[in-house]
């Protein structure tokens, strides 16, 4: 939470206790009671929000993780998904990096460490604003772009397949690179959200069967 919001809640829970049984009367020893109960109900709500935001981020790309993505897709994406006023068009991919279990085999674990940070940053500083990217878990990223259709999707889904080829990951003396494989959907409303990822789990699936380091739609 912000710490600016957090005045908010002090201010709050001091009124709070302050309406038990005050007098109107300034005391010291009362009101720095009632101000340390205030203090100490910020503290436990600006820790539990911390929590909360922690378990939503990946500790090693620094990226959303899985419980991030169901929680803005609850907040914003499905929001837009069903709006009968204005019409959406969401879309999403799911990529999965080639072989990347021979990077580890061959250069160790804290290459591929390394290898997920450099493909994130990749993401992240070519995705758009509004895009969603989260690690999706293991070596698998999900992208989800508000306001874009399939085809669109499929052009950046290409634009970061190319920029992930091309790219080289710098770890100690090692020059690793790697490619990734993409399976694009543009989500419907009809389906849950699982339904629509394993929409674009199959399409990864095929990419995979096809030779990776493609995009499929
Ligand atoms: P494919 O092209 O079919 O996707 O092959 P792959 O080798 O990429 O896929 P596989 O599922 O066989 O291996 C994925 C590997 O990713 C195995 C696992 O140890 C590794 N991995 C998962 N999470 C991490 C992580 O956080 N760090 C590192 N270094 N490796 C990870
Ligand atoms: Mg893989
Ligand atoms: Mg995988």
């Amino acid at each position: 939470m912000p710490v600016s919001n957090c005045k908010g809640e002090f201010i709050g829970a001091y009124q709070a206790i302050n309406k038990i049984g005050n007098d109107g009367k300034f005391d010291i020893d009362e009101d720095c009671r009632r101000l340390s109960l205030a203090a100490f109900i910020c503290g436990i709500t600006l820790e539990s929000e911390t929590f909360l935001d922690d378990s939503r981020h990946d500790k090693l790309t620094e990226l959303k993780n899985r419980m991030g993505f169901y929680s803005d897709y609850n907040d914003k994406y499905s929001k837009l998904l069903t709006d009968e006023e204005i019409p959406h068009n969401i879309s999403l991919f799911i990529c999965d990096i080639d072989f990347f279990k021979k990077v580890n085999d061959t250069y160790g674990h804290n290459a591929g460490d390394a290898v997920l940070k450099h493909v994130a940053d990749i993401f992240r500083k070519n995705c758009r604003i509004c895009d969603g990217v989260y690690r999706w878990g293991g070596e698998e990223f999900i992208v989800i772009l508000p306001d874009t259709d399939i085809n669109k999707a499929a052009d950046a889904a290409e634009r970061l397949r190319t920029l992930v080829m091309n790219s080289v990951c710098h770890f100690e003396e090692l020059d690793i690179k790697v490619t990734m494989s993409f399976g694009v959907t543009q989500l419907t409303p009809l389906m849950s959200v699982e339904d629509n990822i394993k929409e674009a789990d199959e399409k990864l699936y095929k990419a995979k069967e096809s030779g990776r380091n493609c995009v499929i739609v």
